[in-house]
C-alpha cells in the first residue's frame, strides 16, 4: 500500500487556504488575504463549492492553485423563477432604483430580510432571490497553507475545527 502523503490533500484532511475570488471579468469578489486567519475547510465534505473541492484534492502544502469554477459546481444556474415582481410603491420615491441594488427589508415575521434588485419593469420592480453567485464562473486563486489529518471529532461533525482540533464555533 502507498503510504498517504501528509502535505498532499485528500478527503478527510483539514486544509487552511488563503483565497482570493473573482468573478469571469477579474472583478474581485472576496478575499482572505487581509492579515486575518487562513480559512479552514474538512476536504471533501461539502463545506466548500463542490468545484474548489474537487481542484484542491491532490494538491500539496505551500502550492498556488488556480482554479476555475462553472456554476454548476459553484452555486448553481441562474433561474429566472426566483425573480419576483413587487409594486415600485413598496420601494422609497426618492430612490433610482438600478439592477444589483439591496436593501434592507423585514419579513412579515419582522425578521430581516436583505433584498436585491434583479432589473425594473414599469412600475414593477424585480426581487432576485437567487445566490448572489448563482450564474457566474467563479476564478479562485488559492494558497495551500496547511494541511493535516481530520481529528476524529471533525470527521463525525463534518467540519474543520480550530488549528489544534478544539471546537470553536
Ligand atoms: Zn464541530
Amino acid at each position: 500500500m502507498a503510504t498517504p502523503n501528509p502535505d498532499q490533500i485528500e478527503a478527510g484532511h483539514v486544509v487552511a487556504i488563503y483565497y482570493t475570488l473573482k468573478d469571469a471579468a477579474g472583478k474581485q469578489l472576496d478575499t482572505n488575504k487581509n492579515g486575518g486567519p487562513p480559512l479552514s475547510y474538512l476536504a471533501g465534505a461539502g463545506n466548500i463549492v463542490p468545484g474548489l473541492d474537487k481542484a484542491l484534492l491532490g494538491q500539496k502544502r505551500g502550492t498556488t492553485v488556480k482554479a476555475v469554477v462553472p456554476p454548476e459546481e459553484a452555486y448553481g444556474p441562474h433561474r429566472p423563477e426566483l425573480l419576483e415582481r413587487v409594486p415600485r410603491a413598496q420601494f422609497p420615491a426618492h430612490v433610482e432604483i438600478k439592477p444589483g441594488m439591496v436593501f434592507s427589508g423585514r419579513t412579515p415575521d419582522g425578521l430581516p430580510l436583505r433584498i436585491r434588485v434583479g432589473g425594473v419593469e414599469g412600475d414593477q420592480v424585480l426581487i432576485d432571490k437567487n445566490h448572489p453567485l448563482a450564474g457566474q464562473e467563479l476564478h479562485f486563486e488559492v494558497y495551500v497553507y496547511g494541511v493535516r489529518p481530520a481529528t476524529p471529532e471533525e470527521q463525525q461533525h463534518g467540519h474543520a475545527h480550530g488549528p489544534g482540533g478544539q471546537h470553536a464555533h
